[in-house]
């Protein structure tokens, strides 16, 4: 569907006259075609500027390697610039869950892979930290979605919070703190109720839940493949909740991942977690360099 980068930038230099370093014209010309490619693969036009700017002084006068073409080796600056706005100071794939039980507090849009993210995540404190882990689902308002967690947990063996039916979301919260405290366990997860979109009334109760729980991570769960409505969606729950890290969803689909620029960049807060499909083992931490690779395509 898209024409790749590297090829891209490849022909713009075929035309170019030789010379022994990347002169200022050369440059420019590439990073247009940099732009281009950053905005296909749906990065915002302020952070794609930006990006590009950055870029532009990095390459400026760099001498030609003669074992690369000069496509080839602006494709690599542009690369490594990438993975560096990319990569934060944290790891990523560590979550803070010292002081048992720790709560873990997962927010985002209806349909966004919640509730399958709440799971996949507890699948992994289990199998790769060995801790015990409670999921609670706070959704009161779709029937299924406490039944769908609880399905999910007698699947991947995490035991969730028992139903009762008639609770408040934030009313749930203190039992899944109780239960929690007194199971012994050393995580539990609050599946928040999502919307459709963002409105008053979720920022309301999802403030509530956090003021009773207490978060140690509060992840927001957000579809990779809406581009920049993930990213709108971030700042708004940035400002109004406050997040620890973003989880991307669906990055198994052929997206291309420029929301991920976009969202370090406009929200400060890294990505965490990367979805990569259906099943439970379909998550892993958040690579950079991954991410880079395929905006780049
Ligand atoms: P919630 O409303 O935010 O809790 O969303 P769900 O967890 O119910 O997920 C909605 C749908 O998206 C389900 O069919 C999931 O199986 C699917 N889903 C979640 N994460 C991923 C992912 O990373 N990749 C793909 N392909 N599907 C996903």
């Amino acid at each position: 569907m898209f024409e790749n980068l590297s090829e891209r930038l490849s022909g713009v230099f075929d035309r170019l006259t030789k010379q022994g370093a990347l002169s200022e014209d050369d440059v420019k010309t590439a990073l247009r075609e940099v732009r281009v490619a950053l905005l296909e693969a749906d990065v915002s036009l302020p952070v794609a500027r930006d990006f590009v700017k950055k870029v532009q002084e990095q390459a400026t006068g760099q001498a030609v390697t003669k074992s690369v073409t000069p496509g080839q080796q602006v494709v690599k600056i542009v690369h490594d610039a990438l993975v560096d706005t990319l990569t934060g100071e944290e790891d990523p794939g560590e979550l803070k869950i010292d002081n048992p039980p720790a709560p873990i507090l997962m927010v985002g849009l209806q349909g966004g892979g919640k509730t399958t993210t709440t799971a996949k995540l507890a699948k992994r404190l289990k199998e790769k930290n060995g801790k015990r882990v409670l999921m609670a689902s706070l959704d009161v308002y779709r029937p299924a979605a406490q039944d769908q967690l609880a399905v999910l947990g007698t699947q991947i063996g995490v035991d969730t919070l028992p139903i009762v039916k008639g609770q408040s979301p934030v009313d749930i919260a203190k039992r899944a703190k109780q239960q929690a405290t007194m199971g012994g366990y050393d995580v539990y997860m609050l599946d928040t109720a999502g919307r459709l979109s963002i409105d008053e009334e979720l920022m309301a109760e999802v403030e509530a839940v956090r003021d009773v729980a207490n978060p140690r991570e509060t992840l927001l769960v957000v579809d990779g493949l809406t581009g920049q409505d993930a990213v709108h969606t971030a700042e708004n729950f940035e400002e109004r909740i406050g997040i620890s890290g973003v989880v991307l969803t669906r990055m198994d689909g052929d997206g291309r991942g420029g929301a991920a620029l976009s969202m370090r960049a406009v929200t400060g807060k890294p990505i965490r977690f990367v979805g990569l499909g259906e099943k439970m083992d379909a998550v892993e931490e958040f690579h950079p360099e991954r991410i880079a690779g395929r905006i780049l395509g």
